[in-house]
């Protein structure tokens, strides 16, 4: 096929024996139309700045089967809120191939939504529009933000209809990562005893990703430490940024520690540390302050199924730093948001009593930290003016304003509070997406106009910029967007 050749397509885990995946063909949706092209994304690859029609289109909406690059449908299974299922794979999802960016990087193409696959169980192979604009968006905002995520490339909607609980449109979303290898491809091969597969997998994440690992005495040991210490790296994010992920099987976390297969996810407005976003998680097994705990409870689970490439003692090694690890990047992360580039002890006692003030006041987390990086200390009110109780807002903001006289640049000089401010703003995002502003752009997608989606889409890229002309998109969500209810039904 004539784009091959200019998009440059491989396919590395074709090339792996067929336990690892299912040929499959995708099943073409009516009418497929675009609704978002990433053109800055696209770029890296040497794609085309506009949506592409033709060969390119019909290739990347699953309308055009090549005998050279067969789609796959990867095989894998997973812990699902606790409980072990094997029967899980790519469902509505084929893994079309790779394109090199400009660094030479390999992304896999993955078209989401593309029908029905050996491992759709009960479904149906699809995914709607409104799920598919909220990954869109979702992993974009994050990327903006600076947060591991995989990446979309763009995505199509239909005339297909595909029922949930009402009749909704067939959309597709192609996904783009280093890798959609997750905890439970390790699991699937550990419990179904196909160990020399598991090996084989062991080898290839090594070989792909890291092949630093072959320079230790024990590379699989590093291997898994690479794991954790990605894993606690992308937590320490989602815990300082607050997002909440919303389903963190084990099949949902991306062996790079990468923000991975969005569905009912959201970011706090205020600031409630047990957040469920999950309509469907009654338990709350997956609040947003749980999110440390089962990481680490994912991560054990992957450490059982690599028990026969690493000794026990090796595997309770690695995860007991888990903690500290994900301690280290999470302070680090919030003395950057505060402004604080000395490390001090009593830090995170700061940090507490601020998390506990925003708390008892109810107080919108991103506006908060926004706020605080446009502090003046003269006239503190704005800060102040987000608290029920003022005076215990004051009384923190002097204990903080006392932390921050203790800063001084590299050459031993007071950094001023301009100084200060700039460097916040570039972490303290003035644009997150709400639920409620990602449920607006799909209200109106679902009317046919893909406006609003593209301008949020935009606006997402650059969430610390002032865009003056944007500033309605800052606002503090309205009650019933406070109220939104998502569950996993996408
Ligand atoms: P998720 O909760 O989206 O991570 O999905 C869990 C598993 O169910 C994955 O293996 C998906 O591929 C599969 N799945 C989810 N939705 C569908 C669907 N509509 N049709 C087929 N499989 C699905
Ligand atoms: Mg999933």
């Amino acid at each position: 096929m004539s784009f091959h050749s200019s998009i440059s397509l491989s396919s590395r885990f074709s090339e792996l024996p067929h336990s690892f995946f299912t040929k499959v063909t995708p099943q073409p949706l009516n009418n497929t139309r675009w609704v978002a092209w990433n053109n800055t994304f696209a770029a890296q690859f040497g794609l085309p700045e506009q949506a592409p029609q033709g060969d390119l289109k019909l290739f990347l909406a699953g309308e055009m089967i090549s005998d050279e690059f067969p789609s796959l449908a990867m095989k894998y299974a997973g812990h699902q809120f606790g409980v072990y299922n094997p029967e899980l794979g790519d469902g509505r999802g084929l893994l079309l191939g790779e394109l090199a960016n400009h660094d030479g990087r390999f992304f896999d193409v993955h078209l989401k939504g593309a029908g029905l696959t050996p491992y759709s169980r009960m479904g149906d192979g699809r995914a709607v529009l409104r799920s598919t604009i909220r990954e869109y968006l979702c992993s974009e905002a994050m990327a903006g933000l600076g947060i591991p995520t995989t990446r979309a490339l763009g995505m199509l909607t239909s005339d297909t209809p595909v029922y949930r609980e009402k009749m909704e449109q067939g959309a597709l979303l192609i996904r783009m990562s280093e890798s959609h290898i997750r905890f439970g491809h390790f699991e699937h091969f550990f419990y179904t005893n196909q160990l020399a597969e598991l090996k084989l997998l062991a080898d290839k994440v090594i070989e792909w990703y890291w092949p630093e690992c072959l320079e230790s005495d024990k590379p699989y040991v590093a291997m898994f430490e690479s794991v954790v210490d990605k894993t606690a790296n992308m937590i320490a994010y989602w815990q300082a940024y607050g997002f909440a992920h919303g389903v963190m099987n084990t099949d949902n976390m991306s062996i790079l520690g990468q923000t991975f297969d969005y569905g009912p996810f959201g970011f706090l407005d205020d600031y409630e540390p047990g957040y469920i976003c999950n309509h469907s998680d009654y338990q709350g097994r997956y609040a947003f302050d749980q999110q440390p705990r089962i990481a680490l409870w994912n991560l054990s689970a992957l450490a059982h199924a690599l028990s026969p490439l690493i000794e026990k003692p090796d595997l309770e090694a690695v995860l007991a730093k888990f903690e500290t690890k994900l301690g280290g990047y999470f302070s680090q992360l919030m003395r950057s948001k505060l402004g604080l580039h000395c490390k001090l002890e009593q830090d995170s006692q700061l940090f507490q009593a601020m998390f506990e003030l925003l708390h008892q006041n109810r107080v919108d987390y991103t506006r908060f930290m926004r706020e605080l990086s446009n502090l003046d200390h003269r006239d503190p009110q704005v800060v102040v003016d987000l608290f029920i109780d003022r005076d215990a807002a004051k009384a923190w903001l002097d204990l903080y304003l006392a932390r921050c006289e203790c800063e001084t640049d590299d050459d031993a000089k007071p950094v001023s509070e301009e100084a200060r401010c700039t460097s916040m703003r570039a972490v303290n995002p003035k644009y997150i997406l709400r639920n409620y502003l990602a449920q607006l752009a799909i209200e109106k997608a679902e009317q046919g106009d893909f406006s609003e989606v593209n301008a949020l889409a935009e606006l997402l890229k650059k969430p610390y910029d002032e865009q003056p002309d944007m500033e309605h998109y800052a606002s503090l969500p309205p009650e019933w967007g406070k109220k939104m209810e998502i569950s996993c039904s996408s």
